[in-house]
């Protein structure tokens, strides 16, 4: 567990068996419910779907929901604060529809609602929300059917907010709502200059991208007022970017939006809420810090400095305490998800045979290179380390001029890793060790093969190199004594992982078992659950993944509630405006003139022609 850091990062939703197995801690009616991974593995595999599989947990979406509500339930309560909270999750963090109907069926006890960034999104939210007390949030540049549709929203008795991000749609949400008779509810974006740290710094500070600034602010408070809406202007909103790795920043933020809050109050505009957006950060790498993976904060204590800094800050004006509004994404989600897939392959980089005795007839350079070999010791690491590539490069120049063969070449790569593996084993000796030798492990780490595509599954960890916990969930009584990175079945340079959670932080490789014949090992890589599998493309033309969402009962009998079997080969290629019935008959004539000129026989088309269709339905990855 330690060399994973799974107690670090799973937030207790996952730990490791006495089998040696990763099992779910799935929070039940009555308690908890412990199942196990490789258990879950087998069912789908029962039911066809082959790896990889996106599994779902849906214990854990209902957890985060509750989590969070009575996280803030909580702090409310104990600061005396008289508002209330009221959660909205943002669609396009995940906009499966099994995943939103699970937070809107499970978040209807908590009015927890939905934050729309575009006219679909907002229809999903229309569509899924039975509860009228839950808000609607719509942010996102908003067009005038965008508008109408949100008005019709409020017609239906729906919290529906437009959230003006640029001044541009003020007259919009005016003139709709005139021409319809319908009162918008209205929020305003701001354009705070508290900055965070981490990857979505941009979100905020005076370059962002949205809100307003002071002068569109009293533009929008004089426009309201003239056109007697003044009465709409509710809610205050600002978004300081997603995974805020500092507590401190948030505290800034809201102290920042207070201090407009009581401003916008002063000049007449009713305000009843305060949105903060998104930015509730998760511990991917499981250090607890500001890494920029991390936070270095709780949930809990999240929810009790907002609540605070709002009340310190608008008790000194005594002005009502505002609802509170979150729309927390990747809090909410990204631990509901584990990719699972399975690893095909394994290259290593030390001698693919012993090495034994030097023969005879060997090229001097070759002997040199024996020689660097014999003499590796503590005291000579950098040396020999340079010697060995020295000799090494010296002996590829000779096979490319053609003065040593190519078994001898062979021999010298063989003697070359034995060297660098003797070398990279006594670095740990060093008191103070060369930067060089720093990255060695890494330069003779194993390659493991692992059947699913990062640009379709895991995009942010090609993108913005996000570190995911990645870690093989059965064999952990085992010690795990290889050192490996691993890749994909993309053949993409970018088409790998090789950045880990490790037992102090990042690693920059993972520590594997090593395969066994005519035997599965399986990985997964956890807290995928935000902002993936939307985001994925279709690199190399790898598809969907299969998908599967179980709920896990009291007693720990499993429910397959959803099977969703990934793209087929046929359903990639139409993506791409292919038709895969007329790429079938394209095959099918250049077969049938092959049986013209007698190349192959009308039995060997007969083949052909099965092999190709039957590989148009077939699953993108890797099949058995
Ligand atoms: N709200 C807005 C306006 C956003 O832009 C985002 C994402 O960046 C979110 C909410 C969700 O943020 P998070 O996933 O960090 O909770």
């Amino acid at each position: 567990a330690e060399l994973y850091g799974i107690d670090e990062w799973s937030s207790g939703y996952f730990g490791i068996s006495a089998e040696g197995e990763v099992i779910v801690r799935a929070p039940t009616a009555e308690g908890e419910t412990q199942v196990s991974l490789m258990e879950i593995v087998d069912g789908l595999q029962q039911r066809g779907l082959q790896m990889p599989v996106l599994l779902r947990l849906e214990n854990l979406v209902d957890k985060r929901i509750s989590t969070l509500n009575d996280s803030f339930a909580l702090a409310i309560e104990a600061s005396g604060y008289q508002g209330q909270y009221r959660g909205a999750f943002p669609i396009k963090v995940n906009q499966q529809s099994h995943v939103i109907a699970e937070i809107a069926r499970f978040g209807e006890r908590y009015n927890h609602g939905l934050e729309a960034g575009s006219k679909a999104e907002l229809m999903i939210a229309l569509a899924t929300l039975k509860n009228r007390e839950s808000l609607i949030i719509c942010n996102g540049y908003k067009d005038p059917e965008f508008i109408t549709l949100g008005l019709q929203a409020r017609k239906l008795g729906f919290k529906c907010f437009f959230v003006v991000e640029t001044l541009a749609e003020l007259p919009h949400i005016i003139e709709r709502s005139q021409a319809l008779g319908i009162e918008p509810l209205i929020g305003v974006r701001l354009k705070l200059s508290t900055k965070v740290e981490g990857h979505w710094s941009e979100d905020s500070g005076d370059r962002s991208l949205f809100g307003l600034n002071t002068n569109e602010l009293i533009t929008v408070v004089d426009e309201l007022r003239k056109a007697n809406l003044l009465h709409c202007f509710q809610l205050l909103h600002f978004h300081l970017g997603s995974q805020i790795p500092n507590i401190r920043s948030i505290r800034a933020g809201v102290l920042e939006a207070c201090r407009y809050y009581i401003e916008l109050v002063a000049e007449g505009a009713p305000l009843g809420y305060i949105d903060l957006g998104g930015g509730l950060a998760i511990d991917y790498d499981g250090t607890s810090s500001t890494s920029g993976h991390s936070r270095n904060y709780s949930v809990q204590e999240y929810c009790i400095d907002v609540v605070e800094a709002i009340q310190e800050c608008l008790d000194e004006h005594q002005i009502v305490h505002p609802t509170i509004v979150t729309e927390s994404g990747r809090a909410t989600v990204a631990h509901t998800a584990v990719l699972l897939f399975n690893i095909l392959d394994v290259t290593h980089f030390e001698p693919t045979e012993p090495l034994g005795e030097l023969p005879q007839d060997c090229h001097e350079m070759i002997q040199n290179l024996w020689h660097s070999l014999s003499v590796i010791k503590p005291a000579n690491l950098q040396e020999s380390y340079n010697d060995l590539l020295y000799y090494r490069d010296k002996i590829r120049d000779l096979f490319h001029s053609g003065d040593i063969s190519l078994r001898h070449r062979a021999l010298g790569e063989n003697i070359y890793w034995a060297g660098m593996q003797k070398v990279a084993s006594l670095v740990p000796q060093l008191k103070r060790v060369p930067a060089e030798l720093e990255s060695l492990q890494e330069q003779i780490a194993d390659i493991y093969y692992g059947n699913f595509s990062v640009f379709q599954s895991l995009p942010d960890s090609w993108a913005i190199q996000q570190v995911f916990p990645v870690m093989p969930i059965h064999r952990l009584n085992e010690e795990p004594n290889r050192q490996a990175i691993i890749a994909d079945l993309t053949c993409d340079c970018d088409g790998k992982l090789q950045k880990f959670a490790g037992p102090v932080g990042e690693s920059k490789t993972l520590s594997l078992h090593p395969i066994r014949a005519g035997e599965e090992y399986y990985l997964g890589v956890f807290l995928v659950g935000a902002y993936q599998e939307t985001l994925g493309d279709l690199h190399n033309l790898f598809g969907d993944t299969n998908v599967a969402s179980v709920r896990i009962n009291t007693d720990g009998s499993i429910d397959f509630v959803h099977e969703i079997h990934g793209d087929s080969i046929a359903d990639v290629l139409s993506y791409v405006e292919y038709e895969p019935n007329a790429l079938y008959q394209q095959f099918r004539q250049t077969a049938e003139q092959a049986v013209r000129d007698g190349i192959i026989s009308v039995a060997d088309r007969q083949q052909m022609l099965a092999a190709y269709s039957e590989g148009l339905r077939g699953y993108t990855y890797f099949e058995k």
